[in-house]
């Protein structure tokens, strides 16, 4: 059952007075998927996880938890969801297993199962030596583990993560990623984050979500080709006049930069670097650099999110 889809969220709207916080957002998660959801602040990602965990109705849509509609059957399909909230959801005053324990009743795990449900996530986030401290004594790393482990306690199919590393230290965000990476290969986990290279490092699909709207849903390497743009970088010590590089196939644009170098605009079809290193051998114009140009994740979330919101103030301008 690997294929299995345990995340539907069709046509989801959520209105906050005449405020469309969510438009029309439709997306499904696959068992064994981590679902990166990126977003610049009050894009509506707070308010989409929100919904997918029962805790704020839509106007309207339907989301449907490994097969059960949540507004419909909300108990029985939160069985099946774990949560993180942006805010962790700990006492303070309790130790770790008593929270725990807590949480394990909470989510109605049978007392026989009590013990066995603790020790597992507490095995799973690394939280087994610190069993008997309390949590308000805990660093923010640990405490974020705890949130953690009570997202995962009753072993859900879907955990979903607001914003889990934010306002930890580096190492604490590595070991955090690694547990996120693992729980993804049994759960199908949702993480909202706005920070970027962590959708590369955790994540195997991207979505973004802007004023409300999905705007990109890729896989990390549909991304990662996103990324590579249509130019390369040449440097020659003895270059042509520009026309007659611009004679080789696949070439739109020839642009003199600055440092010497010369940037290559080319159609994505045909890239004219082969052609390129042919004839500036045969032709002596010196070739010492030739590559491509990288575009990195923020450009492209820039490019999308920008676009957009050039797009939408368009439309709000044509409508008004
Ligand atoms: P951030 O990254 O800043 O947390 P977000 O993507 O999570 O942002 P949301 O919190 O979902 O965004 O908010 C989406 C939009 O809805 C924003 O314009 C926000 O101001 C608005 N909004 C959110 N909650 C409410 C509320 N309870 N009442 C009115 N408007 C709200």
């Amino acid at each position: 059952m690997e294929n299995d889809v345990l995340i539907q969220a069709n046509n989801l709207q959520r209105f906050y007075g005449a405020h469309c916080a969510v438009n029309k957002v439709s997306f499904e998660v696959k068992r064994g998927e981590v679902l990166g959801f990126l977003g610049p602040n009050g894009a509506g990602k707070s308010t989409t996880m929100q919904m997918l965990t029962g805790n704020l109705a839509p106007s309207s849509g339907q989301i449907i938890i490994n097969g059960i509609d949540i507004l419909e059957q909300p108990k029985a399909a939160k069985l099946g969801l774990g949560f993180l909230p942006e805010q962790p959801p700990l006492y303070r005053e309790l130790t770790v297993d008593e929270y725990l324990h807590y949480c394990a009743r909470l989510n109605r795990i049978a007392s026989k199962q009590l013990s066995r449900a603790v020790t597992q996530s507490k095995e799973r986030c690394g939280l087994t030596e610190v069993s008997t401290r309390l949590i308000g004594n805990l660093s923010k790393g640990y405490q974020q583990r705890v949130g953690i482990a009570q997202a995962i306690i009753h072993s859900p199919d879907v955990v979903i993560l607001d914003e889990p590393t934010v306002g930890l230290d580096p190492i604490q965000i590595r070991e955090i990623r690694q547990l996120i990476r693992e729980l993804g290969k049994e759960h199908s986990v949702i993480l909202s984050t706005h920070i970027l290279p962590e959708v590369q490092a955790t994540c195997d699909r991207v979505q973004i979500i802007n004023k409300g709207k999905l705007v990109l849903s890729d896989s990390i390497d549909g991304l990662t080709r996103r990324m590579e743009s249509s130019s390369l970088l040449l440097g020659l010590h003895n270059p042509p006049p520009v026309e007659v590089i611009q004679t080789i196939a696949g070439i739109e644009t020839v642009e003199q930069l600055e440092n010497g170098q010369i940037r290559i605009q080319h159609s994505p079809n045909e890239n004219p670097a082969e052609q390129l290193a042919t004839r500036a051998v045969n032709q002596g114009w010196g070739l010492y650099a030739l590559m491509p140009e990288h575009r990195s994740l923020e450009d492209v979330f820039v490019d999308i999110t920008c676009t957009e919101t050039a797009d939408s103030e368009t439309e709000s301008g044509e409508a008004a």
